[in-house]
Formats: C-alpha cells, sequence, structure tokens
C-alpha cells in the first residue's frame, strides 16, 4: 500500500527511474509560448518513451538472469532443489530455493554456479513464451507446491498462465518456469551478471512458512556499469547504519522488546532530537503549531477516512479487557487531525491552520521485510497537515517547498521531485471524484513548474485519497531515498465533513495538505548515518570534541580546557583512561568525533591546545577561545 501520511516514508528506497530535463530546459529556453509548452510536453513525452523502454530492457535483462540461474541450480543439484519464486528487483535479481531437502548453498558456491550459468550463456538458447491451460500448468509443475500454489492462485482469478522455456521445449538441458515475463531473446544477452549474496527469507515473508536460500545477484549491459555497481555495493557494507549504529553506540534492538522497535542509545538519542528539533524550530517559525493526539483510536475513524478499506492489513489492533470497542494503534496522523479541526467551528479568516506532530506511529510490517532503521514497527515523521482555503494552497505549497529546500541543503542531498499520479490500470484504487483527481494531479505540475523543479512523473505512486510530489534524495553512494512528501488532499475533509463559514456566508470544504520533510526520523537516521558514514557534521554530533590529555601531569589543565569549551555550549568528552595517546586516538576517530585536542605539557605551559580533525588532519595550535570561536560558527552555519 502506498500511501504517505501512509508512508512510503518509512519504507525502502524510492522505487523508480528518474528523468533529467536539461535538454527540456535547453529547447524551452529556445522558443516562446506557446510553442514553449508544447515543446516541453513533446519532450517530456519522447524522454519518459526512452527511460520506459531503458527500464524495460534491463528489467528483462535481469530477469532473465534469474532464469538461467535457477536452471544452472537445476542442472547441479536436480534431485536437492525446488525452485520458488524470484522477481528482477531495481538492483538485480533474485531467487528462492527450498534446498530443505539436505543443500546448504554458500557464497563459496557462487563460482561453481556462475560456471554453470556461463555455459548457459554460451550456449545461446532462446527464451520462448507459451500460454498453457491451468491443466496442462499443473501437469507440468505436479511436484512444486510453490507452482502449483501460485497456478491455483492464478486459475481462481482467471488470469492468463504462461510459461517461458529457455532451450527448445520438452528437450534435454532446456527449463522451464511459470513466468509473465518480459526476457530477452536469447540466453547471450545475459553476458554481464554476478552473484552476490545469499540470505534465508520465508516463503511469502511470513516466519509460519518454511524458512527458503535467496540467492541475490544482478545482470548489466556493461562490465563498467556491474564494476560501478559491485563497487557502491562494497561502501554501502562498510557504511552500513546496523553496522556503525553499533560501534558508535547509536541505537539497537531487543529481541524481548521485539524486532523492528529501535532502542536508542543516549547518543543516538540525542541525533534524533537535533533532527525533530531542526525541523520542528523551522516550522515554529514558519507558523506551523504543535497538536497532540493519542497514540490508539477506534477503527470508526479509520473507517471513515477510508485507511480502514485499504489498509487494516498494515495496522496493529488493540484488544481492550473491558470493552469490545475495535481499535487500532495509529499508523498516521490524517486522521485523528481533521478531529482537532472539527472541533471548532472554523471560519475562513482561520486558515490555513497548520498543525505538527511528532508522534510515534505503528505499522505491521511482514517480520520478513523489516530492516534496521530503515524499515521498523515503530517510528515518528514530521508529519503537519495544514487546512486551507483554495486560493492559500499555492502559497502554503511554496512554503513547505522552501523549508525542504533549505533542509535538504543542509544536509548536503541533491535531489529531484517524483509526481506520483494514479495508475491509469487501477482506478478502483482511489477514493475521490476523478475530475478532482484531474484537476489536481495537473495543479501540482504547475506548481513545480512555477517553483522551476527538476521532476519526473511517477504514474501508479499517488496515495489512494491524493497525489503527492514525492522528494527523491540522492545520497553521498549515489543511492536514491524518498524523503519528503506534499500532497493536495480533497477527499479527506469531505469525507469527515469539515467546513468553514465562507465569506459570502456559505459552507465550504477546506482543502487538506499533508506535508513532510525528513519523513520518518527513524529511516531519516539511517540515510545520514549511511550518507555520512558515520561522520556527521559537527552541529549534528552528539560529541564534537575529545580532550585528549597526553599524560596524567597535564590532566589538571585538560579539565580546565574542557570546562571553558562547556562554558560556551560546546559537547566535550574527557578522556581520563589510561590508555596511550594513539589508542586515545583511534578510539575517538571510531566514534566518529569530529575534533581531537592533544594536550602535552608543551601545550600547557603555551595555555594552549592541539588540534586534530577527523580523518587525521592535523590543524595545528592554537588557543582554546580561537577553538571554541571555530567550532560555534560551525554550529551556527550547520556546516557540512
Ligand atoms: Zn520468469
Ligand atoms: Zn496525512
Amino acid at each position: 500500500m502506498n500511501c504517505f501520511c501512509d508512508p512510503v516514508t518509512n519504507r525502502g528506497k524510492a522505487g523508480r527511474k528518474h528523468q533529467r530535463f536539461e535538454l527540456r530546459g535547453y529547447l524551452a529556453s529556445k522558443m516562446e509560448p506557446p510553442e514553449r509548452a508544447l515543446a516541453k510536453r513533446v519532450v517530456f513525452l519522447l524522454l519518459n518513451l526512452k527511460n520506459k523502454m531503458e527500464e524495460n530492457k534491463l528489467d528483462a535483462l535481469r530477469h532473465s538472469a534469474e532464469h538461467i540461474l535457477t536452471q544452472a541450480m537445476e542442472r547441479l543439484w536436480p534431485n536437492l532443489i525446488l525452485k520458488a519464486m524470484g522477481p528482477s528487483i531495481e538492483t538485480g535479481f533474485y531467487f528462492d530455493f527450498d534446498t530443505t531437502n539436505g543443500l546448504k548453498v554458500t557464497e563459496a558456491d557462487f563460482p561453481k554456479i556462475e560456471k554453470e550459468m556461463r555455459k548457459i550463456v554460451q550456449s545461446n538458447l532462446p527464451f520462448e513464451k507459451m500460454i498453457v491451460t491451468a491443466k496442462k500448468a499443473r501437469e507440468m509443475f505436479v511436484d512444486n507446491p510453490y507452482k502449483l500454489e501460485w497456478i491455483e492462485k492464478a486459475a481462481k482469478d482467471k488470469e492468463e498462465i504462461s510459461v517461458y522455456w529457455t532451450g527448445d521445449p520438452g528437450k534435454g538441458g532446456s527449463f522451464v518456469d511459470v513466468c509473465a515475463g518480459p526476457h530477452v531473446a536469447k540466453t547471450i544477452e545475459v553476458k554481464v551478471f554476478k552473484l552476490l549474496s545469499v540470505a534465508g527469507a520465508y516463503w511469502h515473508g511470513d516466519e509460519k512458512n518454511k524458512m527458503l536460500t535467496r540467492i541475490y545477484g544482478t545482470a548489466f549491459e556493461t562490465q563498467e556499469e556491474l564494476d560501478k555497481y559491485v563497487s557502491q555495493v562494497e561502501e554501502a557494507k562498510k557504511r552500513d547504519h546496523r553496522k556503525l549504529g553499533k560501534e558508535m553506540d547509536l541505537f539497537s534492538f531487543s529481541d524481548l522488546v521485539g524486532s523492528g522497535l529501535p532502542l536508542y542509545s543516549p547518543k543516538g538519542a540525542f541525533v534524533r532530537r537535533m533532527l525533530n528539533n531542526f525541523v520542528e524550530d523551522m516550522q515554529f517559525s514558519e507558523g506551523y503549531t504543535q497538536v497532540w493526539t493519542p497514540q490508539i483510536a477506534k477503527a470508526d475513524l479509520f473507517k471513515t477516512s477510508g485507511h480502514y478499506d485499504k489498509y487494516k492489513d498494515s495496522m496493529f489492533r488493540v484488544v481492550s479487557n473491558f470493552s469490545d470497542e475495535e481499535m487500532f494503534l495509529k499508523p498516521m496522523n490524517c486522521p485523528q487531525h481533521t478531529q482537532i479541526y472539527a472541533a471548532q467551528a472554523r471560519s475562513y479568516r482561520d486558515l490555513p491552520l497548520r498543525f505538527t506532530d511528532f508522534a510515534m506511529l505503528y505499522r505491521d510490517e511482514k517480520p520478513g521485510e523489516l530492516s534496521g532503521l530503515g524499515r521498523t514497527r515503530g517510528f515518528s515523521q514530521d508529519d503537519c497537515h495544514i487546512f486551507c482555503r483554495e486560493d492559500q494552497v499555492d502559497a502554503e505549497i511554496d512554503m513547505a517547498l522552501q523549508m525542504t529546500k533549505k533542509i535538504m541543503g543542509t544536509f548536503g542531498f541533491k535531489y529531484k521531485y517524483r509526481l506520483s499520479t494514479r495508475d491509469p490500470q487501477h482506478p478502483e484504487k482511489y477514493l475521490g471524484d476523478p475530475k478532482v483527481w484531474d484537476k489536481v494531479e495537473k495543479w501540482a505540475e504547475v506548481i513545480m513548474e512555477r517553483n522551476k523543479i527538476e521532476y519526473f512523473q511517477g504514474p501508479g505512486e499517488a496515495a489512494f485519497y491524493a497525489p503527492k510530489m514525492d522528494l527523491i534524495a540522492t545520497d553521498a553512494l549515489g543511492r536514491d531515498w524518498q524523503l519528503s512528501t506534499v500532497q493536495i488532499d480533497f477527499v479527506m475533509p469531505e469525507r469527515f465533513g469539515l467546513v468553514y463559514n465562507d465569506q459570502d456566508g456559505t459552507q465550504k470544504h477546506p482543502v487538506m495538505l499533508h506535508r513532510a520533510i525528513i519523513g520518518s526520523a527513524e529511516r531519516m537516521m539511517m540515510i545520514l548515518i549511511e550518507h555520512f558514514a558515520g561522520a556527521f557534521p559537527v552541529w549534528i554530533s552528539p560529541v564534537q570534541v575529545s580532550v585528549l590529555p597526553i599524560s596524567e601531569k597535564t590532566m589538571e589543565y585538560s579539565k580546565k580546557v574542557s570546562d571553558e569549551l562547556k562554558k560556551q555550549g560546546i559537547r566535550v568528552e574527557l578522556n581520563t583512561d589510561a590508555d596511550s595517546l594513539g589508542k586515545k586516538i583511534r578510539n575517538a576517530e571510531a566514534a566518529k568525533i569530529p575534533y581531537m585536542l592533544i594536550i602535552g605539557e608543551k601545550e600547557a605551559e603555551a595555555k594552549q591546545v592541539s588540534v586534530r580533525q577527523r580523518g587525521q588532519k592535523d590543524l595545528g595550535t592554537m588557543t582554546v577561545a580561537d577553538f571554541a570561536a571555530k567550532v560555534v560558527k560551525e554550529v551556527e552555519e550547520k556546516s557540512l
């Protein structure tokens, strides 16, 4: 389910490839309207088409590599594996095998498997699609419960069942799987591939089911692209927030508390609070006001909002000992905020009302899909709901976009927007009047253009109640993450019967804008840890300075230095351990503390400090006052 306040913001990476618009801008600048408008439209459509074709090609390539992997596995261990399922994914492909018949596949087997895959590639076998009846499909896969489950579902839904053959159908050495495609024409096209890792995965991601063996791999069109990807993966492993989070003592998980429920240690809690304060301070200065709402609410609230129908399976049910009311932990703040609006009579003069809420939210995620801080069951987001008149929408959104720009700039993220619209194939997924949707989707496009924002289209990515302007940020490793979102919602105010008295004496529905900037604080923590490889900028570092006396003799002066810095509001740690200086420096480096002050007798005598910057940069000696001024300035400017 994809609804923000709903919240993709709590989820994985931004799903789609995007579109750059330099060419569009160039052409536009050469012409005058209306030719300009038409040219922009044409170029936009062409780029979208080209993009789509490239995406499909890579998808077919990876999907084909996945079949080749499965074929190789069947050749190597014909009686020891059962193929379950596997898709092509954004970064490659994976396939799940049932190996419970006594096989243990590890990464040590990869050279052997890749060798077998290469043989299949070199044999230049054709991929051939065949439509079959459910009866025929059942016969073909009679020994495979995973395939039979899939076939029964397709038969029940009256879907066409197709199989793909690799090699001559039915001949020795050929391979077949239930599959809707797409594939490349022949195996020889899959020249550049690599197996990446192996992991356990429950069938359907449900821990009540059997644990399967999942093999991840990837395929590209060129070796260069593969090499670049592999080095990116290596770097990502080094920066993994779960690894750094433990080393830096930021957060942990406990089996007793439950999976997907992060526990923050003092340092992690500090960073999290700094993030929230940063956004909150900016919001308050722009006229936003904080509200507070409970963690649980009656099912009726979610029935009215539409979440009950569309989102119930992702909500935690709460059971009372004394009443049989159906209740849920709240997965988003929007429905509650409508009730704060509804609590008073509102006039056109009262609007806009801007409610912010950093409340904890809970979603019932599949255990197999939980992942560090990237996908949790409990999280909070910088969630705001603006209730305004239609003539105020533009100004409110412009303000939200400006705040977003400042915040993204502070963290050094490049970004672009995705205009998330309805899925034209599934109009039934959306609530409200299609005419209103048309209007709002067009409106969002005009807002993007007016703010000169680089964006691309995301059909099918809208929330069930509104289109979204989703910000996709690119981190230091070139990975994309969806963070901010702005949504223009006409549906919810109407469903809740929210009104205001307008100037002409009539009652009108307000427009509800849903808006988040950093999105989920947990996901933002993960992204920042990996983006900065744990080396947070000074303003957000839990410890900014570590004071390192060389020996006991300089302890007293070191303490004075540390007290002096504390007075200036600098977060200092005085290292009183008996370790060698080398070890003290190594520990401070591992904790990613931005500055180390090394204090020997020479420094103590001269009333100075020797400054070392994180990453082995020696900045020489300076007075305590000069050093403090340097740090204070960096904090004020939120320097990177
Ligand atoms: Zn397939
Ligand atoms: Zn919302």
